[in-house]
């Protein structure tokens, strides 16, 4: 196949403006963006990627606040794709931190020469598709100007932040920031009074790390979570030489669970034990690191009933064990939605911190947040003074980067409109409509770099396809999608998931419609029916 570079219409104006012409443009560099740019440049596409930050990273480059790390074990988490880079990067820790996970997806981006397709501080705040042409047209927030026959949205499932609409926020006197946009010079909290809004994953990496240097810390908490111990630590030598030696018996591993973790369930019920043999296992899992404790338990602590209700118990009697007041440890043993149903916080030191002197826990289910005033928090009849204000408030998820830029389809559909009433796509991957739109970001969670990096294959074996049989113009059949979005509201339906008023179905953002935002199947099943769908000539897609 000739190489599309030349293939590609010159460069063209529009409105007297330069629109530069590629094959694909990818939108986002972090994980899914990076591996979307090495694979679509193998096929002998021209590509360009904008990227909104200054550098590369995505999640890794915009968390900057302290505390931030890996909940997945760093070797299960680095890209699979070439051995060189599996021997030449050592992990130094089991859950590695914010810096070093920039450190190596620059460390990619430098080895695959893969910084000259993409162009920082470019924000997309549109891409409209021109019917006629059959090509993308994207233009930055700065006016930059770009088509493309193919768009892929690598755009994050926890990259657009949200900051509640808190009435006054203009007028406050202090500093504030949200933790996905935490200044790279870092923040001068030592000796402040500091109020953190939120107490989801973010905050309990975030409190422990910043309740060592403020003078007061007050955290402002809606929903208490089942926080487990992380347990992390280095690497040494010969764990660096075993995970070296083994990384395919790794990865294998990790395509076989259903989340694409290192940990596979406990086939067995919790009740074909004896209670001690449950405890027992319960408490082995509990001194173990990372998410061991629930992804390798017995199969039924994650499905609604008499089992994970067990556990939740066992889980709230760690928390009241750790936290001396009982009266804090109550509040911070949740009780409104059961273990597993919302993501689960990987803490080290999380609790102890309720222990110091300085430190308030302030309860906004009960009394919430009235609004900001010059000063700090207002609750009620109280107003806390804070220095800082650190907003913890998590992501518009999955669709909320997606929406935020002007996408247009066909008939200038836009997707905002389209998911209006919940996220409409088939297979997590287009959307009826959006030709040779691909929403890489719409289809993944759990391990996230390995279901990237299969969903990114897909796309990109997809585009070969095409290219192969001279097809120009690909998009889901209005009939696959309706089908796609009923069953993953049947599949998820009664799920531990739905149980929770969580980022997963759109519950923390207001006004958002509340459908699943993942689809039901574990990893395997779906990466099987996706290599199905291809191989039946893409079944379910509109080819021309
Ligand atoms: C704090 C935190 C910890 C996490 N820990 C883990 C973990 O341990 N394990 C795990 O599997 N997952 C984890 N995740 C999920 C994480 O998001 C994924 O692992 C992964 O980094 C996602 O990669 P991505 O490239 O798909 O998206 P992102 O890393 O979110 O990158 C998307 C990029 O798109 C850019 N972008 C978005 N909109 C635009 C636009 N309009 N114009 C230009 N650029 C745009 C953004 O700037 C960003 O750089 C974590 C997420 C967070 C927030």
């Amino acid at each position: 196949m000739a190489n599309s570079r030349q293939q590609a219409p010159a460069a063209g104006t529009e409105m007297g403006e330069k629109v530069e012409q590629f094959d694909a443009i990818i939108i986002g560099a972090g994980v899914t963006g990076l591996y979307q740019l090495y694979r679509l440049r193998e096929l002998g596409l021209s590509v360009q990627v904008f990227e909104d930050g200054s550098g590369v990273g995505g999640t890794w480059y915009w968390n900057r606040y302290p505390g931030c790390r890996f909940d997945s074990e760093s070797y299960t988490y680095g890209y699979s794709f070439s051995e060189e880079l599996l021997q030449e990067w050592d992990w130094k820790e089991h859950f590695s931190g914010q810096p070093e996970n920039e450190r190596y997806l620059n460390y990619v981006a430098d080895k695959f020469d893969l910084r000259r397709d993409i162009q920082f501080d470019a924000r997309v705040s549109s891409a409209v598709y021109n019917e006629g042409e059959g090509r993308w047209h994207v233009q930055t927030e700065d006016g930059r100007r770009a088509a493309a026959q193919y768009l892929i949205t690598a755009v994050g499932i926890l990259s657009a932040r949200y900051v509640p609409d808190f009435a006054g926020l203009d007028s406050y006197k202090g500093n504030w920031c949200h933790t996905a946009r935490w200044p790279k010079e870092g923040m001068d909290l030592a000796g402040k009074r500091v109020g953190v809004i939120g107490t989801g994953a973010t905050a309990v990496q975030l409190i422990p790390e910043i309740a060592k240097e403020v003078a007061h810390l007050t955290v402002f908490q809606r929903t208490a979570n089942y926080c487990t111990p992380l347990r992390n630590g280095p690497i040494d030598p010969e764990w660096q030489r075993q995970i070296k030696a083994s990384y395919p018996e790794i990865f294998q591993k990790c395509s076989e669970t259903p989340t694409s973790f290192i940990h596979q369930f406990d086939p067995r019920s919790a009740l074909e034990v004896s209670p001690e043999e449950r405890l027992d296992q319960y408490e082995r899992l509990w001194g173990e690191p990372g998410f061991k404790k629930w992804l390798s338990n017995f199969r039924d602590v994650m499905v609604p009933g008499e089992v994970n209700d067990d556990y939740s118990e066992f889980v709230r009697n760690k928390i009241r064990a750790r936290v001396k007041d009982p009266v804090v440890a109550e509040l911070l043993a949740p009780k409104d939605h059961p273990f597993g149903s919302k993501r689960i916080p990987c803490e080290t030191g999380y609790y102890d911190v309720y222990n110091q002197d300085n430190v308030l826990l302030v309860d906004v289910r009960e009394a919430p947040i009235e609004r900001i005033t010059p000063k700090g928090v207002k609750i009620r009849d109280a107003e806390y003074e804070l220095d800082v204000i650190i907003f913890a408030t998590g992501y518009d998820a999955v669709t909320g980067s997606l929406t935020g830029i002007d996408i247009q389809g066909e008939g200038g559909q836009s997707i905002k409109d389209k998911y209006a009433e919940g996220i409409r796509t088939y297979m997590g991957v287009q959307s009826a409509g959006f030709p040779n739109l691909f929403t890489v970001n719409s289809s993944g969670s759990g391990n996230y770099t390995r279901g990237a990096e299969s969903i990114v294959e897909w796309v990109t074996e997809c585009i070969g396809y095409m290219r192969e049989n001279e097809f120009t113009r690909i998009s889901a059949s209005p009939q696959a999608e309706d089908e796609w979005v009923e069953y993953v509201a049947k599949g998820t339906e009664g799920t531990l998931r739905m149980k929770a008023n969580s980022w997963f179905i759109g519950a923390n953002i207001p006004g958002k419609a509340r459908v699943s935002l993942t689809q039901p199947d574990s990893a395997p099943v779906y990466r099987a029916k996706r290599i199905e769908i291809a191989a039946n000539g893409y079944e379910g897609f509109l080819l021309q």
